[in-house]
């Protein structure tokens, strides 16, 4: 996702509008868990405050996920505020502390690490497909969205409620210990 800065890099405090769309291969930038699905959007600008280009916007992508609970694939829009600055200058490298100084040559900057990096940070570390996803039962595996399933999970309640009852005893007849 490359933008052309020969203009704003050559003028002093100048900034460009930023309006992009383009497809972009997440896994080839090192971000495979970010399944885009159609194009990666940048809006912003970037702006000449030299020593740095500084890159402000707004990234969006449509992503494909699979929900911790169900296992279901779904979709989720994610967004992410963008604050970059790059420079072509290697002694600027260390000279900023609000930003990660990113380095370029030329003319154009590959901006796409950055909006992913940020895309990332937004990705829920449990995607869920709704919120209150009821998941997979644990004896049959069925989907517990679609309907209920035939298992006897009673069975596991009973033996909870023995265990309860002996916790209770074991910790009425403690007092008696101690004495
Ligand atoms: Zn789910
Ligand atoms: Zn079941």
């Amino acid at each position: 996702m490359l933008i052309n800065v020969t203009k704003v890099k050559s003028t002093a405090q100048s900034s460009e509008r930023l309006n992009l769309a383009e497809a972009v291969d997440a896994a080839a930038y090192g971000y495979p868990e970010l399944a885009l699905q159609g194009p990666l959007q940048f809006v912003g600008r970037v702006e000449n405050a030299a020593p740095f280009l500084e890159l402000h916007g707004q990234v969006a992508g449509r992503l494909r996920l699979t929900c911790a609970r169900c296992l279901a694939k779904f979709e989720l829009t994610l967004q992410a505020e963008i604050a970059e600055a790059y420079t072509n200058k290697p002694e600027a490298m260390s000279k900023d502390d609000e930003y990660a100084v990113s380095f370029f040559e030329g003319d154009e900057i590959d901006i796409a690490p950055a909006l992913l990096q940020a895309l990332l940070l937004e990705l829920p570390m449990q995607p869920l497909c709704r919120p209150d996803c009821k998941g997979l039962c644990p004896d049959c595996g069925a989907d517990l969205n679609q309907q209920p399933c035939t298992c006897n999970h009673q069975d596991i309640d009973i033996r909870f409620s023995k265990l309860q009852a002996l916790l209770q005893d074991m910790q009425s007849q403690q007092p008696e210990k101690e004495v």
